[in-house]
């Protein structure tokens, strides 16, 4: 009865998750073609009136463009909510995001300067601007994400360290009873050295660690043998020493690859990653606020010195150069220090998790 009740409840959950995931493929589809027509609409309007080239009336022209401002803010929050359930946990998502984004907002730069389009009139200047704040509305979602996802990983990354599936050396251990987790600690502070074992472990009297050595009681034979025969190992630390045992059929290397797959040093790559974590957030905190006013000023330099090759291509005295609003430039520069942090981290999860430095 028991197996059948939960059998129908695994049933409705998958039901519901197909529903969901049915859901967010319309959304992203819908999106996309709601988002990207309304873009290529107020493109080919762009081009059309650009130069004064079309006769047409400007007010119809201004309200088409509203209504495609709507279906850009609507279509583009679709597709981002619809990318994020389908592509949740993909690496590329919010970079992906993120470039199209930084497409979108520099369109009136690649259409002035690539497509000859001039922004010399408001139609034109409506519908640059209205492509442009698509690429603010996914680039915000692409920040959100980017952010959302980098938490999820380092909680995951500080509970389990490397996933479970890349384990080979003691899985399926269970931590020890009367642990140890000492900070940074050598393997026999920490919570998979069993006590059995480490009674009679010539790496724990002779006060060294086993991924140094490289041979330890989750992958030599000798180490577990003279646990299990009872052997006697000295107690003083030069002593034991000597009963440390040595393999001479693998390679350096091969032995270093072992050491990747064990528990014992993937808790020991926890310790690194949570070590290494805190250090490099404090790190881009301090860097901010040091060197706050130099990065406000190349930012600022930046936005302008683009906002003036706009200026210059398009003959437009809007945009030639003028200083960028504060606040602006603080919330962009703060938006790229949060993107370059992430990248970081995700750099940082690669090499402790996946290189295992
Ligand atoms: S090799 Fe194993 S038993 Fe020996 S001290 Fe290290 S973790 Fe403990
Ligand atoms: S594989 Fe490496 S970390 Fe694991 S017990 Fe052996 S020496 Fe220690």
């Amino acid at each position: 009865m028991m197996q059948r009740g939960s059998g129908s409840d695994r049933g409705l959950s998958e039901a519901f998750h197909d529903f969901l995931s049915g859901a967010a493929r319309l959304l992203f589809y819908l999106g996309l073609l709601l988002g990207l027509g309304s873009v290529a609409f107020c493109v080919y309007t762009a081009m059309a009136f650009s130069g004064g080239a079309v006769s047409a009336p400007e007010a119809q022209a201004l309200s088409n463009i509203e209504l495609f401002q709507k279906l850009i803010i609507s279509g583009m929050l679709a597709a981002g909510i619809g990318a994020a359930f389908l592509f949740w946990g993909e690496e590329l998502l919010g970079g992906i995001m993120l470039i199209v984004a930084g497409l979108l907002y520099f369109s009136p730069l690649i259409l002035t300067s690539a497509a000859g389009v001039q922004a010399d009139n408001k139609v034109v200047q409506a519908a640059l601007g209205t492509i442009q704040m698509g690429g603010s509305i996914l680039g915000a979602l692409g920040i959100l994400l980017l952010v959302v996802d980098i938490a999820n990983r380092i909680k995951d990354r500080a509970q389990q360290g490397a996933k479970a599936d890349q384990l080979k050396y003691g899985k399926g251990v269970k931590e020890e009873a009367d642990r140890q987790n000492v900070f940074m600690g050598k393997c026999w502070q920490l919570p998979f050295c069993r006590k059995f074992v480490r009674d009679k472990c010539p790496i724990y009297h002779a006060k060294r660690t086993c991924w140094k050595e490289q041979v330890g009681c989750m992958c030599e034979e000798s180490v577990i043998r003279g646990a299990m025969e009872g052997k006697l190992i000295p107690k003083d630390e030069v002593a034991a020493a000597a009963y440390i045992p040595t393999n001479n059929k693998l390679t350096f290397e091969q032995k270093r690859e072992r050491c990747k797959q064990c528990v014992i040093f993937n808790e020991h790559q926890k310790h690194k990653y949570r070590a290494l974590l805190p250090t490099i957030v404090l790190g881009f905190a301090a860097f901010y606020i040091i060197f706050r006013n130099m990065l406000l000023a190349a930012t600022g330099g930046i936005v302008s010195k683009m906002s003036q090759i706009v200026g210059t291509l398009t003959f437009s005295k809007t945009n030639s150069g003028e200083a960028v609003s504060g606040p602006f430039q603080e919330l962009l520069l703060i938006c790229l220090m949060f993107i370059l942090l992430a990248y970081v981290l995700k750099l940082l999860e690669h090499l402790i998790f996946k290189l295992k430095i």
